[in-house]
């Protein structure tokens, strides 16, 4: 058995499962998800990450929006390679750029 310092961290812990497998869950669920699901997972995974207060990861950042949070499907929305990488989100129609040569 493992032995937490606190609850706290014991809480910590246990976000950060949850937030793994809510975005495992988007990619590799068996059943087929539509978007308003995946969405709705990634609306919980951002809640549960601003409570206390934990950073998601660049690949968890990319799965969605930064403006309306909606999930960004690969296949629906579009991508443009040049020297950077702008992806159009499909329910916003927001832009963002990635840069790859600095
Ligand atoms: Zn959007």
């Amino acid at each position: 058995m493992v032995r937490y310092k606190s609850n706290k961290d014991k809480q910590i812990k246990q976000a950060k499962k949850i937030i793994d497998r809510l975005f495992y869950l988007i990619d590799n669920a068996d059943y087929k998800l539509d978007d308003e699901l995946r969405t709705r997972y990634i609306r919980i995974a951002r809640k549960i990450a601003m409570k206390f207060r934990l950073k998601l990861n660049k690949e968890q950042k990319l799965r969605f929006c930064p403006k309306c949070h909606h999930y960004i499907n690969p296949l629906k929305s579009k991508h443009r390679v040049k020297k950077s990488i702008s992806i159009k989100c499909s329910n916003c129609n927001h832009k963002r750029i990635i840069h790859l040569i600095k």
